[in-house]
C-alpha cells in the first residue's frame, strides 16, 4: 500500500462564503489525515489560500482578484468552497470555469452501503453524471429596446417598454468530447451503461442536435449494434462494441423518461451524460436519492488542470455555526486525490466517510433522513472520518 517516492504538493484552496468558513478547515483536515496514513510523510500536500468572494473584498480586493486567477492557471488541480452568485453580477464560479477552460463537470452520486443500512434499504444505484461547462449557459439578458427590434407580430403585442432576451449556444466539437469523455468516464469506472439524457423531441434545434452531433459521432468512432427488441424508456438501445472489454450499452432518454426511470428505481449504475441546461436541476434530483446535494462532490476538467468544489452552495442561513456536512467538499476532495492518482489515500478518504456515516455520525442534513439519530457538529463529523482514517 505504501508508495516510496517524496512528494510535497502544493494545492490552492479558495474557502469560499457561506458555509466554505465551516467545511473547508475540517475538509482540510481530513485530507492531511488520508495523506499522512497513507505515506508516512513521503508525500504532503502544502495548502496555498487564495482569496475570493467576501474574503477578497474585506482585504481591500476585487471579488476575484488577478493573482487569484494567476495561482489557478498554474495549479495542476485545486479545492474550492462554495462562492454565492448574485444576480446582478457574473458568477466567479463560472469565470473561474471560463478562465480556465474548465469544459467538463463531473458529479458523483454514490449510496454509501453505511446510509443505506441506516435507512434499512438496498444501496441506490451509482451515477456519474458528465455535462458540458461551457455550453449552453445563459449569455445574459440583452436589454433590448422594442422599438429598433424587429419581432414576430404576437412579441409586439404582449410588450409595452422592453423586452429581456437571453441566448446560449451548441458546438458540434464539444457535445463530441463529452461522448468521447462518458466512454472513457465508464471503462475507467467499470460501468456498463450510458445514457445520454436530451429533449430533442421539444427543442429540435437545439436538444435534436445534441442528439444527433452525438449518435453521428458514435456511429463514425465505434462499430454499433443497434438492438431493436430491447427499446427501454422509449429509446433503442445501441450497443457499442469495444476490443477488449464487454461491449458498453448506450441509451437516449428525454429528461422526463429518464426521472421517471430513477424515481421509480428501475435505473442501474451508469454514466449520463447531458445537456448543461438543465444537468445542474437532474444531477441535485440524482443527489436527492442519495442523501442530497451536502454529500455530493463535483470536479471541473480542462484537458490539462481540475478543480474539486462541493455540490451545493453558500447555504447562507447555516453559515459560521460547525452544523452541516462537509462529505461534499471531503469527497471533491478524494476525487482529486484520485485525479492525481493518489489512490491509497482516496480509498482512506472514502473508507472513513463510509465508517463515520456507519456509527451514525450524521450531520443535520442525514440526521433528519433516520430516525432516533441527534445530529453532530460538522468538526464532530470530520473527527469521526479522522479517527477511521487512522485506525483503517
Ligand atoms: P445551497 O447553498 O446549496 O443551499 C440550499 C439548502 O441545501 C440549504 O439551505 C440547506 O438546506 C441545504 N444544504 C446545502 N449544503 C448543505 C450542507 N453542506 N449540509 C447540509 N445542508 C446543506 O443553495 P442556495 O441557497 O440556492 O444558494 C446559496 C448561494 O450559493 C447562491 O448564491 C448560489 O448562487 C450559490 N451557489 C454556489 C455554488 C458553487 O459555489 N459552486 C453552487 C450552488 C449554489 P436546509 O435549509 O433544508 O437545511
Amino acid at each position: 500500500m505504501k508508495n516510496n517516492a517524496e512528494i510535497k504538493l502544493t494545492i490552492p484552496y479558495i474557502q469560499g462564503e457561506g458555509i466554505g468558513v465551516d467545511i473547508t478547515p475540517v475538509t482540510l483536515k481530513v485530507l492531511d489525515a488520508a495523506v499522512e496514513k497513507a505515506y508516512d510523510s513521503k508525500r504532503q500536500i502544502q495548502w496555498q489560500e487564495l482569496l475570493a468572494g467576501e474574503k477578497a473584498i474585506t482585504q481591500g480586493k476585487k471579488a476575484l482578484p488577478d493573482e487569484t486567477l494567476a495561482a489557478l492557471e498554474n495549479a495542476q488541480v485545486a479545492l474550492k468552497g462554495p462562492l454565492a452568485t448574485s444576480i446582478d453580477q457574473q458568477s466567479i464560479n463560472a469565470l473561474i470555469r471560463q478562465h480556465l477552460s474548465l469544459e467538463i463537470c463531473r458529479r458523483n452520486i454514490t449510496d454509501f452501503p453505511g446510509r443505506a443500512s441506516l435507512l434499512g434499504r438496498e444501496p441506490l444505484a451509482t451515477y456519474i453524471v458528465l455535462r458540458h461547462n461551457e455550453e449552453a449557459i445563459d449569455l445574459g439578458p440583452i436589454l433590448v429596446d422594442h422599438e429598433s427590434l424587429c419581432l414576430p407580430t404576437h412579441f409586439e403585442q404582449v410588450i409595452t417598454d422592453t423586452l429581456s432576451v437571453s441566448s446560449h449556444y451548441w458546438s458540434k466539437t464539444h457535445i463530441q468530447k463529452l461522448v468521447e469523455k462518458g466512454i472513457k468516464t465508464a471503462r475507467d469506472s467499470g460501468l456498463e451503461n450510458i445514457t445520454l439524457v436530451h429533449r430533442a423531441p421539444l427543442l429540435p434545434q437545439s436538444e435534436g442536435l445534441f442528439l444527433q452531433w452525438s449518435q453521428d459521432w458514435l456511429e463514425q468512432n465505434y462499430s454499433i449494434r443497434v438492438d431493436d427488441q430491447t427499446a427501454q424508456g422509449g429509446s433503442k438501445i445501441w450497443w457499442l462494441e469495444q476490443e477488449e472489454n464487454k461491449p458498453l450499452k448506450i441509451q437516449f432518454l428525454t429528461v422526463e423518461s429518464f426521472l421517471q426511470r430513477v424515481v421509480s428505481g428501475v435505473s442501474s449504475s451508469q454514466v449520463v451524460l447531458i445537456y448543461n441546461r438543465y444537468g445542474d436541476a437532474v444531477s441535485d434530483v440524482l443527489a436527492a436519492q442519495t442523501g442530497g446535494i451536502g454529500v455530493v462532490p463535483t470536479g471541473h476538467f480542462s484537458s490539462s488542470q481540475a478543480l474539486f468544489e462541493p455540490t451545493h452552495g453558500t447555504a447562507p442561513k447555516h453559515a459560521g455555526q460547525d452544523k452541516v456536512n462537509p462529505t461534499s467538499l471531503i469527497l471533491a476532495g478524494e476525487m482529486m486525490l484520485r485525479h492525481l492518482e493518489w489512490n491509497e489515500a482516496a480509498d482512506l478518504v472514502q473508507l472513513g466517510v463510509k465508517r463515520a456515516i456507519d456509527q451514525r455520525m450524521l450531520t443535520i442534513d442525514l440526521a433528519k433522513q433516520v430516525s432516533g439519530v441527534t445530529a453532530v457538529s460538522c468538526s464532530q463529523f470530520g473527527n469521526a472520518v479522522i479517527n477511521a482514517i487512522r485506525n483503517g
